[in-house]
This record gives C-alpha cells, structure tokens and sequence, in this order.
C-alpha cells in the first residue's frame, strides 16, 4: 500500500507542485496528515499569533493519479480516518464568529481516549473524524489550502468521514489531489475558526471517471447525496449548493423542474459547512433514496 508521509506537506493546491508520489485507480493509498497548526501548538502556553502562519494549513500530497486528464473527476472512496490520540483548539480576538468577544487568545489541548476528547478538563465530547482540506489542482492560478473553491480545498464539511465518497473535479492531468486538516470532531460552521485539529491517516481508494453527470464537489453517504458550494457569502453558497442539486435532479435524474424544487423543498437540508474561512461553504443534503426510486445510479 502506498503511504504519502506527512513532510509531503504543500500550502496551495498548485498544478506546479511537484507530484509526491503516482497511484493507479484503485489501488489503496494512506495520506499521513500533520494538524492545521502545522503540529506547532504543543502548549497551552503557546498562543496562535505568536505561530509561524507560512506553515499552517498543510495538505499532505499531492497525489498524481494515472489517467485522470482535464476534464474528468475523481472518486474518492474515504475508507478510514485515524486520529491522534491530541488534538488542538487555538482561538483569537476577531478570528471566526466567537472571536468577537475574545480579548486575549487561548490554546487547548485535547486529549483523545476511547472515541471522545477533554476540553479544559471537564467537558467530553464523543468524536466524529473528518476531513477539513481535500481538493485537486484548479488550472492556472494556485488556491492556498486555506481557500475552498470548486476544486474543494478547505471546505470544512464535517459529513467527509470515513464510509462517504467524494467526487472532486480534475483540472490538470493526473488531478493533484491533497488532503489535510483533520478534525475530531468539528460542527456546522467552526464558529471558533478551529475545530478538535488533529493530525492523522486517511486511506482511500481512488478511480476516474471519465464521464459524471454529477455536479463537483459531490459526497456520497450512506444515506445522503449532499452538492457543496463555496462562495464569497453564506447566501451565495447557499444557493449555489441547493441549485446544483436541483439540476442534477432536474436535468439527470429526469424530474420535471417543479417536482425537482418541490422534492428539495420537502426533504432538502440547507446547511452551513463553515463561515470562517476565505470563502464560506454550504451544502444541501438530498436522500439517496429518491434518485433510487428513479433509478438513478450514481457512478
Ligand atoms: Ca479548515
Ligand atoms: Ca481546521
């Protein structure tokens, strides 16, 4: 099985970045990841601001997979997610939503034992493993792996765990897909600007798919179909999210425009992924089952 070790670590997803290693659809590879702090918070002592900010955010790869060309998408099996056994939390006056009524900064380490994790101590939460960065190179301009876009990148969805397939778009041959910033655990919006940041291994099973009538990026969970939008705004995300789902249904899966609207009206769930990075992400979560019952298959 091939292994993309941590000091792999690129800071934009850049169709220049030199390939850390090649893959044939459908072999296994494990992406070994340092947390978003660049693994530099170890101390609650240490403050954020005080951190070298050219290392955060890296993405282990990338990866380039044979045959993927312009144009095509990747597939990517999420088959398992290990954490650390500490992960980290840093907040900031004015960073994310809640740093407004900071006045000071803090760190927190967290201890990970049997499935949960220990804030300041006291509070136990159960974890959920998840995947804050993972995207393929954009053509031309390099995106820093702090930015999500449609090429994916720092989209925060905290539905990218194991057991869920993600479809990403390919812009330049062999796709340069990376990946990073794991949470524990994190939920709807990372209001703090951090989630339970963590370092890891992600295993996945990659394939290319030459032709996909899915809109990009795409995640397949057991239960859900779920289109995500990054865009300057919440609205604008929002509402790219939720019409990309409505053409899939509408000119794909073969529902009138009404039925598609009214279906995501009744059983479609707006949600925020995040709100405090560069661009902001939502999604809309559709259930499988209705593609099913017009015997749709997903590729
Ligand atoms: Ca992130
Ligand atoms: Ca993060």
């Amino acid at each position: 099985m091939l292994t993309i070790t941590r000091d792999h670590a690129v800071y934009a997803m850049d169709e220049k970045n030199p390939p850390a290693a090649k893959v044939q659809p459908g072999e296994l590879v494990v992406f070994e990841t340092e947390d978003c702090f660049g693994g530099q918070l170890t101390d609650e002592s240490q403050k954020m601001g005080a951190i070298d900010w050219a290392a955060i955010n890296p993405a282990t790869g990338p990866l380039y997979v044979e045959g993927a060309m312009p144009g095509d998408q990747l597939k990517v099996e999420i088959l398992s997610i290990e954490i650390a056994d500490r992960g980290v939390m840093a907040d900031a006056p004015g960073e994310g939503v809640t740093g407004a009524a900071l006045t000071d900064e803090a760190t927190r380490l967290l201890p990970v034992e049997n499935g949960r994790l220990t804030l300041s101590g006291f509070w136990s939460v159960p974890v959920r493993p998840m995947i804050g960065v993972i995207g393929t190179a954009p053509a031309g301009e390099a995106v820093p792996t702090g930015t999500p876009g449609a090429h994916g990148g720092n989209m925060d969805c905290n539905q990218i765990g194991a057991g869920t397939v993600l479809y990403l778009p390919v812009y330049v041959p062999g796709a340069l897909l990376a990946m990073g910033d794991l949470h524990a655990v994190m939920g709807d919006g990372e209001v703090a600007v951090c989630g339970a940041e963590i370092a890891g291994r992600v295993t996945v099973r990659i394939q290319v798919i030459k032709w996909s009538p899915l809109p990009t990026p795409f995640l397949l969970t057991p239960e859900k179909a779920i289109a995500i939008a990054s865009a300057p705004t919440l609205d604008q995300a929002a509402n790219d999210a939720v019409m990309a789902m409505h053409q899939l249904l509408s000119d794909t899966a073969g529902l009138d425009e009404h039925t598609a609207g009214s279906l995501l009206s009744l059983v479609g769930d707006v949600r925020i992924c995040q709100m405090v990075d560069p661009a902001k992400t939502c999604r809309m979560e559709f259930p499988r089952r209705y593609f099913e019952q017009v015997g749709f298959r997903f590729p």
